[in-house]
């Protein structure tokens, strides 16, 4: 929940329902914006609207959403937008999750001082979102797709089905399906005592992170592969983009933060076509909330003060944004 400032005023997080398709996520996303209201103190019809930032293929006009692969049951076309709006009788706009993030560091963080974007987000896959001459740009519905460029050809199989993308060997799902596979061929790591002492079921973040510090090799060296493939992909990004800065994100890049984000610098360098006057390389500056703070701006309301005009565009979580008194 945010307000015409762009300054966040209540939040609340639900679990992705892993049954009953569509309308259960259309459920948990309702009862998460109630929630986010509530801990706001603003009722929901007192809401400009609710912006949705989405995995998947986005469809901006229709307001429905297709291939969300992480999303249960979701194949074709679903209508988000109309059913959303009829669950919350609020306005309702939809844009891709990542690319919402990159447009909220564009607005209101660390890409302000830019015209034009990479945003890259690490995390579960590795997703893109791009602003070119500042405007979001969202190709067909499906742009920003970096995770799936391919950084090895026949390489490692990726979850997308093809070989040798970015996210075979940096996504933290296959990073996880390769330490499985390694520590049942008997490779020695602490990796999922880290995740059960935790009381997780999958190596989040922040297992990584302490496997890394702890030096457990099979860690160290999974990420490092992670990073070397980073450094190939998005640089190759950057040459076909030229933008003036990459915008590092997601779950692993803020958990691993700045040095992380220097690491994957030096990764890019050697491939990076203009190495005389590279990009800037940043970690984002609103965490893990920007895709939530993204999604909000696609809510058509009062420019906020000092920020940038803002149109509405491409998205991964909800909220509202409050009209502003
Ligand atoms: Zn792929």
């Amino acid at each position: 929940m945010i307000d015409g400032r762009g300054n966040v005023l209540g939040q609340s997080r639900h679990a992705t329902p892993t049954v009953g398709g569509p309308p259960a996520v259309i459920a948990e996303l309702a009862g998460a914006i109630d929630d986010a209201a509530a801990d706001a103190g603003i009722a929901r019809s007192k809401l400009a609207g609710v912006g949705v930032g989405s995995p998947g293929e986005i469809d901006t006009r229709g307001g429905t959403v297709a291939q969300a692969r992480n999303l249960p049951e979701w194949i074709g076309p679903y209508p988000v937008v109309r059913e959303l709006s009829r669950a919350l009788r609020v306005p309702v706009a939809i844009g891709n999750d990542v690319q919402v993030a990159t447009d909220a560091e564009f607005h209101l963080g660390v890409g302000r001082p830019y015209r034009s974007l990479l945003g890259v987000f690490w995390g579960t896959g590795v997703g893109g979102g791009i602003v070119l001459d500042g405007k979001p740009w969202t190709g067909r519905g499906a742009a920003g797709e970096i995770g799936h460029i391919v950084v090895k050809d026949g390489g490692a199989r990726c979850a997308c089905g093809r070989r040798g993308c970015m996210e075979a060997y940096a996504g933290r799902a296959m990073m996880e399906a390769r330490a499985r596979k390694r520590a049942r061929k008997g490779a020695k790591t602490d990796l999922f005592q880290i995740m059960e002492s935790k009381g997780r079921t999958r190596l989040t973040s922040g297992v990584w992170a302490k496997a890394v510090a702890d030096g457990d090799e099979l860690a160290v060296k999974l990420i490092e592969r992670a990073i070397k493939a980073l450094g190939a992909g998005v640089a190759s990004a950057v040459n076909v983009l030229d933008v003036e800065a990459v915008l590092i994100g997601g779950g692993l890049g803020v958990r691993f933060g700045e040095d992380y984000v220097r690491r994957i610098e030096e990764a890019m360098m050697p491939h990076v076509f203009t190495s005389d006057r590279p990009p800037a390389v940043h970690l984002v500056a609103l965490g893990d909330l920007g895709g939530a703070i993204g999604a909000a701006l696609l809510v058509p309301a009062r420019q906020p003060a000092g920020a940038r005009s803002r149109r509405p565009a491409a998205g991964r979580r909800t909220r509202g944004r409050a009209r502003t008194p």
